[in-house]
């Protein structure tokens, strides 16, 4: 965008019509008006570069209005979770529903867990039990035995009476 030119080539028209104004010769007149005709067309040119420059920025504008958005609510989400160890057996991980939030919010969702390189990539995948304490993400298929057979999978850290 280049509003000095732009200025520039509004001046110019000024200050031709002031000389046409005040010019009496009909040879020096008909000069005036076609070197205004040209700073017209000119000035129009670069009104319509700025136009198109300013409609641009108004595009990236919205753009990044609606990705600090996203990123918002991307940091909202992941705050309503907490990274726990899933059960005692092994070394498995996962984002757990704060109970805190939960209460705040009243979104009232049932206790669960995401899987955790899934959510660190951006993606919400609930892991999935088969019953047996085997638990793995239905997008990655991570998975690990978190618990023997009858343990209450849901136990965290140490409570699950190992
Ligand atoms: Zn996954």
């Amino acid at each position: 965008m280049d509003v000095t030119t732009l200025t520039a080539s509004f001046a110019g028209v000024t200050e031709l019509v002031s000389l046409m104004v005040s010019e009496r010769d009909r040879q020096k007149l008909a000069t005036l008006q076609s070197e205004l005709t040209a700073k017209i067309i000119s000035t129009q040119s670069e009104l319509t570069k700025v136009l198109g420059t300013i409609i641009e920025q108004e595009r990236k504008i919205h753009a990044l209005e609606q990705r600090n958005r996203d990123l918002e609510s991307a940091a909202a989400e992941r705050g309503r979770y907490k990274l726990t160890k899933m059960g005692e057996m092994v070394e498995f991980y996962a984002y757990q529903l704060c109970e805190s939030t939960d209460v705040i919010d009243g979104s009232g969702e049932v206790e669960h867990f995401l899987c955790q390189p899934c959510f660190d990539a951006g993606k919400k995948a609930v892991l999935v039990g088969n019953g047996a304490g085997y638990f793995s993400c239905p997008i990655c298929r991570q998975g690990a035995q978190i618990t023997r057979v009858n343990d209450d999978p849901y136990s965290i850290g140490g409570s699950s009476g190992f």
